[in-house]
């Protein structure tokens, strides 16, 4: 039986395994045929980031692409996760509820992670049980691939954003 909860998987995202009714992005990490939504595959990531593939359906990225990334990244201009299709980053608006704003927290347990084949996810390498943080939408044409704390990364320090929209903007609760 579907889940009606999750947004329906787009055609070009097809060829992904799913998991809880939601399509499991490329650079996910999977163990022991389970895949590890919140961690990532580094080869697979490093791939992506170098041969301008996109982070969720593994494919070539066309003239228009965009990083998804957390408030705190904006000032350095980078983002550990590779860039995505127009239309892979709004489904992964649609299915992930940290990046969609629908998470009021981070994850509170820590994933079972094996350190030299994968890395937490944005979403989950922040402290743990923090506060959610705003998401952006940073529309571009390009990017450069950096190093940035001993791991390769998506700079777009080189040339202005067409765009930077926020996705989700939660002002904090009430004391
Ligand atoms: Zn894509």
């Amino acid at each position: 039986m579907p889940d009606l909860s999750s947004p329906v998987i787009p055609l070009s995202l097809a060829h992904l395994p799913t998991a809880g009714g939601l399509a499991v992005p490329w650079i996910t990490a999977r163990s022991g045929g389970r895949s590890l939504f919140g961690a990532i595959d580094r080869d697979r990531t490093d791939r992506a980031l170098t041969g301008r593939l996109c982070g969720v359906c593994g494919h070539r990225l066309d003239e228009r692409l965009l990083l998804l990334m957390r408030l705190s990244d904006l000032p350095r201009r980078c983002t550990p996760e590779p860039a995505l299709h127009p239309s892979c980053a709004h489904y992964t608006i649609a299915a992930c509820p940290m990046v969609g704003g629908r998470a009021e927290h981070y994850r509170t347990v820590p994933l079972p992670l094996d350190p030299t084949t994968t890395a937490p996810t944005a979403d989950a390498s922040a402290r743990h049980g923090a506060p959610a943080e705003p998401w952006f939408a940073v529309w571009l044409t390009d990017y450069q691939v950096i190093t940035d704390h001993g791991t390769l990364a998506a700079s777009y320090a080189h040339t202005a954003p067409l765009r930077i929209r926020p996705i989700t903007w939660r002002l904090p609760p009430l004391p």
